[in-house]
């Protein structure tokens, strides 16, 4: 079985939600199979081949890949938070999401300037999340390695506003 086919075997999809007309696509059941997990982890890891020095995981989903991407790749892991979490100085970037608006922060010196980062998320949808991401580590000095997904919707065109950067999607719909 290919990584493509357990993710399309293990992910849920749910009508309507979070409202009404929205198809979410909840891939917490791949995150539960153990071997649906390390494979996720392996491809999005091999995707990117060692050509990073840390991996950033967007709070929440992106957290569980972002560690474990990382402890394959033996590299250290930056967390992208929503407001108000972190203790220390952050770079704050506000965004739209499909269902509303928030706000991302990161700390501004938790990696040497120059390093580079892979983003990971579960899921790319209109890439307003990633874009503010990859706003807030160019704030930081950072290098943008690439933004990696377990899932892509390609209809609501994401990954133009991720422009010039390397997008690599395991999945897409
Ligand atoms: P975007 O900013 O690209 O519109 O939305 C992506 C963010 O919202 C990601 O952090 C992702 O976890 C979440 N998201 C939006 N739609 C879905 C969905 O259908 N399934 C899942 N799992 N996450 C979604």
């Amino acid at each position: 079985e290919s990584v493509e086919q357990m993710i399309d075997r293990l992910c849920a999809k749910i009508p309507d939600y979070p409202e009404p007309g929205v198809l979410f696509r909840d891939l917490t059941p791949l995150f539960a199979d153990g071997p649906g997990f390390k494979r996720t982890v392996e491809a999005l890891a091999d995707a990117f081949d060692g050509q990073f020095d840390c991996v950033a995981g967007v709070e929440a989903r992106g957290f569980i890949l972002a560690g474990a991407i990382a402890n394959v790749a033996g590299c250290g892991v930056l967390p992208v938070r929503k407001e108000g979490k972190l203790p220390r100085e952050t770079f704050k970037q506000s965004y739209q999401l499909e269902y509303g608006s928030a706000t991302l922060e990161v700390h501004t010196d938790d990696l040497p300037r120059g390093s580079r980062v892979l983003v990971v998320d579960d899921l790319l949808a209109t890439g307003g999340t990633l874009e503010a991401t990859g706003h807030l580590l160019h704030r930081a000095g950072l290098h943008i390695a690439g933004f990696g997904l377990v899932m892509e919707l390609t209809d609501l065109r994401g990954r133009a506003k991720l422009g010039g950067h390397r997008v690599r999607a395991l999945y897409r719909v």
